[in-house]
Formats: C-alpha cells, structure tokens, sequence
C-alpha cells in the first residue's frame, strides 16, 4: 500500500515542544501554527494579478517560544535542512543594526519577517520551527514559516494591520531575505485560509471569496514527485520577466488586464515566446474564474477538466512542468473516479494536486506509486483553518 501522510497538528507542536526543552532546557509558554497550502487552480497567475484558488492544509509550520529579556533571539528548527546549523543566535534589530540575510539560510525567511515586523519594540526570543510541510515540496513551507513566525511576533507585540498588509509584510521578508520574488498567495492563504472552504484570491484587489470545499464524498490528493530540478530558481524570474514585459508590449499595466482578443489582436507585437507565456497567463485567469464557479455548484467533472486544461498550459505554453508531474497527472487520469489532475506549483518538481472521489483515493495512490518512475509521496488532506495561536 502507498504510504499516505495525516500528520496532526498535535504531533508537530509535541516535536517542537520536545525540542525546546532539549535545546532550552524550560517548557514553552507561546505556541502558534500556520499551514501550507496547496493551489488547485490558477498557476502563475499571482504575480500577473490574477485569480487564485488555494486551500490551505491540514500540514502545518509550528513555532513555540518564550521571551527573553537580553534583546537576543535564538532560533533552533527540527528540520533536516541541508548541512547548516539547526541553530542561531541573533540581537534584535535595531534601526542602526538592521538584520540581514546569511548563514543558515532556512533563518532567512524568520529574519526577514522580524525585520520588517510593523510593530514594536519587539523583545528578544527563543523559538523551536517545526513543520509537516515538506521543504521545497511546492506546498509553500516557506509562507508557512513566515506567518508561522509573524503570527508569534504578535503574541509578543501586537499589531494594527488588515490581514494583506500581514501577508505583504511576509511577502516582503521572502522577497528580500530569501531572494525569492514569489506572488501575494502563499502568504495570504497561510494567514486566511477556512476550513472546509477554498479561497478565490484576487491578486489585483487583494479580496477573498470562500468557495465551499467540505463535500465528504470528493478528496483532494497530493502527489510529492520527490524532484525538484534545479531549473526552477533560474527560471521563475525569467517567467516574471516575460509577463512583465508582454503585458507592456499590449499597453497595459498586467496581464490581468488582457483578454484573449486582446492578446490575438497584440500578437504581432509579441515575441513568439512572450505570446505563449501570455497566453497560459490570460487562459489561467478565466479558468480560474470557472472552476470557482464550478466548484460552488459542486460540479466536479467541470473543475477537472479545468485542472487538466490548466496543467496542458503549464507544460506547453509556460514550460514549467517535467516529465515526472506530467507521469503523475497521466497517472491520476487514468484511475476511475479523478475529476482532474495537474501540476501545483512553481513546477520543474513539486507536487501534483488531484481532485477525485473520496473513495477511489486509495486505489489513485496505489496505481500511481506502482507505475511511476521515482518515489511518490502521498497527502490527503481537508481544507484547513489559517493561521492560529495554539493552546499549550
Ligand atoms: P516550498 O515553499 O515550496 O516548501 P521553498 O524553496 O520556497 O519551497 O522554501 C523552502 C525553504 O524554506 C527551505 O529550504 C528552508 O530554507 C525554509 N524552511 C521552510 N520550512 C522550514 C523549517 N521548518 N525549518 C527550516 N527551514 C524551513
Ligand atoms: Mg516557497
């Protein structure tokens, strides 16, 4: 049988727990949890000021701490995380000794979220991160991370914000500190993800929309393909880049802002390259739009077809998928009882994201892991709340 992971909530924040003493030697007083997520439809679509429909996961990004009086901030994950130090310690910003980014790297994506906190003074802290995210598995252990540890920067100093300027401040820290120049998305569903519930995010307007998603008798499965080509941090700018300037060749400020007979009427202006990038980004958006719609009226063969339209666009036009997604999805499509199935992510590895009936889950994951080429790794798993404090 192929190995299915439900890790609890409970479980992480045990093994954060366990750490803290062990690295700390006293018990925790502020617990919190932010989860990662996974996109079901409109991909690449964020930074393009598109649609976006994730829902946040049952996986979750732990932080436990206690304040400490001496301005420094100790940080320890339990993550195996390359060959860098678990540990690192650091004095509290000040606005004559900013934080900056370096070694260990995964403390990035913590300092930046310190460093550009809206709120203060902020007091000195040892924290344990413990996660059931999968590190650059696409199901954005990243975000989780930061709103893991904006939402503990507020049990120590409360902020004022709406929930976007929370987000674009986590976004920033991934920006600036981690050198990734990623999309509003993961952040927001981290924060503002309801259970049973996905999210339509408008990456223009920065609004939400819950879109029910609790039907017991349809699951969303989440194939890990265990790759992760290197191609992907190289060519994510690149991608960026071409939108940017495709959605300038056309006149306008976003590819939001352009439609299918815009682009047709534009294609002269276009390199060949651009076009197709655009078109995916323009084709996205509305099936985006669609499959929210879909979903809402609890047509799941509609969704589906979307899914695999979406990951068709993704490997043809934005030439971000690989041959390991593309196994997968054929994989999913051909199991009795998948509505859909396509690439969730930035692609070049990651995970795939199928939609299916609840109980041809167990027959999807076996078929899958008997016929694919590498190692699969198999989440099932609810829409979930965002971002909360946790009881200790
Ligand atoms: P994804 O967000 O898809 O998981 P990314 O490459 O964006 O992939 O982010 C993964 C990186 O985030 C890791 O390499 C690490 O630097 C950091 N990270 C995420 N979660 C943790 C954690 N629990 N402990 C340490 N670092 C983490
Ligand atoms: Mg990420």
């Amino acid at each position: 049988m192929a190995a299915c992971r439900e890790p609890e909530v409970g479980a992480v924040l045990e093994e954060a727990r366990r750490a803290f003493h062990k690295e700390f030697g006293s018990e925790p007083t502020l617990a919190v949890s932010a989860p990662g997520r996974v996109n079901l439809i409109g991909e690449h679509t964020d930074y393009n000021d598109g649609l976006v429909l994730p829902m946040a996961l049952e996986l979750v990004t732990v932080l436990v701490g206690i304040p400490r009086l001496d301005g420094l901030i100790s940080l320890v994950t339990t993550s195996e995380y390359a060959d860098e130090p678990r540990r690192v310690e650091f004095p509290v910003p000040t606005a004559e000794q900013p934080l900056e980014p370096g070694i260990p790297r995964w403390a990035n994506y913590v300092k930046g979220v310190i460093q550009h906190y809206p709120a203060g003074p902020l007091p000195g802290f040892n924290a344990v991160v413990a996660s059931s995210v999968p590190l650059g598995g696409g199901l954005s252990s990243s975000a989780s991370l930061e709103v893991a540890t904006y939402t503990f920067l507020q049990q120590l100093c409360p902020d004022s914000g709406a929930v976007t300027m929370r987000a674009q401040v986590c976004q920033r820290a991934e920006h600036s500190f981690a050198g990734v120049p990623c999309g509003i998305m993961d952040q927001l569903i981290s924060l503002s993800g309801q259970k049973g519930h996905a999210l339509l995010l408008d990456c223009r307007s920065l609004e939400t929309c819950p879109v029910p998603l609790s039907d017991p008798g349809v699951a969303v499965l989440i194939t890990n393909s265990n790759v992760r080509h290197s191609l992907g941090s190289s060519e994510y700018p690149i991608r960026r880049r071409q939108c940017d300037s495709a959605a300038k060749a056309l006149g306008k400020k976003s590819l939001r802002e352009v439609d299918m007979k815009d682009l047709e009427a534009g294609k002269e202006l276009l390199t060949k390259e651009e076009f197709r990038r655009a078109r995916h980004i323009v084709g996205e958006i509305q099936r985006t739009s669609e499959a929210a719609a879909a979903l809402s009226a609890s047509d799941y063969k509609t969704f589906g077809r979307l899914m695999v339209e979406s990951h068709n666009s993704l490997r043809d036009d934005y030439e971000v998928s690989c041959p390991e997604l593309d196994q997968l999805v054929m994989l999913a499509l051909s199991v009795p009882g998948v509505y859909g199935s396509r690439m969730t992510g930035g692609g070049f590895g990651g995970c795939t994201v199928t939609l299916l009936e609840a109980s041809a889950a167990t027959r999807a994951m076996q078929h899958i892991q008997e016929r694919y080429k590498g190692t699969a790794t198999f989440y099932l798993s609810k829409a979930a709340d965002g971002a909360k404090v946790q009881p200790l």
